[in-house]
């Protein structure tokens, strides 16, 4: 597991120096732990194996084995190399058209509602945006309800029509709206299926083409693990996506899902979900899920 990962290679480190023998062979059998921790969190074969051999020749290239602190210096190898595998900068969402829009896409169960409402919550307390969540999730009256609910509970406007299914119509119903009443921003929450299937992904690919969004972002539950590469992949294909969510990360000891999206999609990861509050909302940084993973 991902826990103590630093400890355990500052412990194998300082034994390795301790028997004198530090050798290239030693140093791949402690990259062995990092390696394994990596899969245990669900990260791609190919992607740990070429990641420890990275650190592998950067660590020998460092002269990690005649450092005073070894291990520290072998934690902080492995430390930037996670980071920069994970994008090593945060990356920000642009928001340029006037209204700006921002498109959600990802599966049913996701966590698309929910961090709708908290991105709609973060622009406008912490940038003094004035948004407009509108509910494209035209299958399930539940769902248009739970959007109205939580855009309740952060007070922000809600735009929705009961008796129409056609969300290109709903969509750019809005974003008309949105410029009469000087809404800034547009999240449109669209639905999603249980599973990725051709009908729902046509819809989101209509709806996406005829609003040209600002920010289409992919939402996407990273307890789900190696599931959640494959979809992220499926979405991607079909829609260019510019950025993903990672939701239920308050659940996740692993963190694996934000390594493997961000290799397999090389897509930023630019927010993450943290509970079930509005208030559980991180801009992700990949230096900070570096420090989580190592434990
Ligand atoms: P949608 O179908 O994609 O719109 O997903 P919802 O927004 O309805 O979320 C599905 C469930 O996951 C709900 O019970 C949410 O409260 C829960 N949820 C969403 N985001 C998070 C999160 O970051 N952490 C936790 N623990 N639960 C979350």
């Amino acid at each position: 597991m991902f826990e103590n990962l630093s400890d355990r290679l500052e412990r194998s480190f300082k034994i390795l120096k301790g028997e004198g023998k530090i050798t290239e062979i030693n140093v791949a059998e402690t990259l062995k732990d990092v390696r394994r921790a990596l899969l245990d969190a669900d990260v791609n074969y190919k992607v740990a194996k070429t990641f420890t051999d990275t650190v592998k020749k950067k660590a020998l290239g460092m002269n990690v084995l005649t450092a005073v602190k070894p291990g520290q210096m072998m934690v902080k190898i492995v430390h930037d190399e996670l980071a920069d595998l994970m994008g090593g900068e945060s990356v920000g969402l642009k928001l340029e058209g006037r209204p700006a829009i921002i498109l959600m896409s990802g599966l049913q169960g996701s966590g698309k509602t929910t961090f709708s409402g908290k991105l709609a919550n973060m622009l406008k307390t912490k940038q003094h945006k004035n948004p407009l969540l509108v509910a494209c999730d035209v299958y399930r009256p539940a769902a248009i309800e739970q959007l109205k609910v939580v855009a309740a509970q952060i007070g922000v406007p809600v735009y929705s029509e009961d008796n129409n299914k056609d969300v290109v119509e709903i969509a750019n119903n809005a974003i008309k709206e949105a410029k009469t009443k000087g809404n800034d921003v547009v999240i449109i929450d669209t639905a999603g299926r249980l599973a990725v299937d051709e009908e729902m992904m046509n819809e989101i690919e209509t709806l996406k083409n005829s609003v040209n969004p600002d920010e289409t972002l992919f939402v996407v539950d990273s307890m789900t693990g190696q599931d959640a590469v494959n979809t992220a992949k499926e979405f991607n294909d079909r829609l260019d996506f510019d950025g993903v969510v990672l939701t239920k990360l308050d659940g996740d000891t692993r963190g694996g899902a934000a390594i493997s999206i961000r290799t397999v999609v090389t897509k930023p990861i630019k927010f993450v979900g943290t509970g079930e509050k509005m208030e559980a909302i991180d801009v992700f940084h990949p230096s900070r899920m570096a420090d989580r993973i190592l434990g």
